[in-house]
């Protein structure tokens, strides 16, 4: 009888399996026809600095809604992407667009975009930022690609090799959700970064947790000693952002600034208004 009821589960069991192997593969078959179909479009979030409000800059959010399954989580599918390899061409697309977005602002805010690492080892990556730039016509120094330490570690001599070049490119290079990763600091000096973002995991604990405190002060001690900028990710409250502003953060993202959205939710940061434009928009 055990017996008969095992097998009958490892059936279930292989069932449900065979299941999710066939609907992971039924996403990434629909992923790869997704750009093409118009599904995916990019939000925008923007980045402030903490002391003034100020907004510097957005980071470029990939959004896919699915015919029949709506929004999709990129936590879900940028996983998937990466492994068939897909992100490849997927990517290319989110600089492309993301480049000629930011090449329409009239204001010369900065512009930030994830790279993964099948992305950041794939050949010519390089040479497709490059194209992505010179084709928008935006100055290098106004992208900047995040980019996390687990990205680094499959080929680290390589990895350097490319950020290099793209520093060479005059691009910008964040180190993303610090402090999750296989975190080494020596990354921090080994790589051309120019800036430190905190894991909104961290910045979240504030309020309630004394080490998590702990941890987002020693990050910022880190950049100052380093002379990187920290970005606080993933910032909810005021009470958050208050901290920060008392531990010299220089600049912050998070729901309380801002979720993220379609760019045209943004315009007032991304079109200087004259006093013509405004009025207009009054009346
Ligand atoms: P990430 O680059 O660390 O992005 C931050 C994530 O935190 C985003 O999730 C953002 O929507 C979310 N977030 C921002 N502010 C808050 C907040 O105040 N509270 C909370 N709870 N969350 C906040 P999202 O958009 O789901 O993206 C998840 C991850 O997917 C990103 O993490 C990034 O690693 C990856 N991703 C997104 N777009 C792209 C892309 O175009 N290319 C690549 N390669 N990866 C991407
Ligand atoms: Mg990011
Ligand atoms: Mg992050
Ligand atoms: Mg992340």
């Amino acid at each position: 009888r055990a017996k008969a009821e095992g097998r009958g589960t490892y059936r279930f069991f292989e069932a449900r399996m065979g299941a999710q192997v066939r609907d992971r593969r039924r996403l990434e078959h629909d992923m790869r026809l997704a750009v093409a179909r118009g599904e995916m479009h990019l939000a925008f979030q923007p980045q402030t600095e903490v002391r003034t409000g100020d907004v510097t800059g957005f980071e470029v959010l990939l959004r896919w809604r699915h015919p029949e399954r709506g929004p999709v989580s990129p936590a879900l599918f940028i996983p998937i992407a990466e492994e068939s390899g897909a992100i490849v061409q997927i990517g290319e697309w989110v600089l492309r667009e993301a480049c000629r977005e930011a090449a329409r602002w009239s204001v010369p805010l900065s512009v930030a975009v994830n790279v993964s690492a099948v992305q950041l080892h794939a050949p010519h990556f390089v040479q497709t930022v490059h194209e992505a730039l010179f084709q928008a016509g935006l100055r290098p120094a106004r992208l900047e690609i995040e980019i996390t330490e687990t990205a680094l570690i499959r080929d680290p001599s390589r990895a350097q090799a490319t950020l290099r070049q793209l520093k060479a490119l005059g691009v910008r290079l964040a180190m993303d959700d610090f402090g999750t990763g296989y975190s080494s600091l020596s990354n921090l000096r080994t790589y051309p970064f120019d800036k430190i973002k905190i894991d909104g995991s961290f910045v979240r604990a504030v309020d309630a947790n004394e080490q998590a405190k702990a941890i987002v002060r020693s990050v910022l001690g880190l950049g100052r000693g380093l002379g990187l900028p920290v970005l606080a990710e993933g910032v909810e409250t005021a009470a958050e952002l208050r901290f920060l502003a008392d531990e010299n953060c220089q600049a912050a993202q998070g729901y309380l600034m801002g979720k993220p959205g379609p760019i045209e939710d943004f315009r007032e940061y991304t079109h200087r208004m004259t006093a013509e434009t405004s009025s207009a928009k009054v009346a």
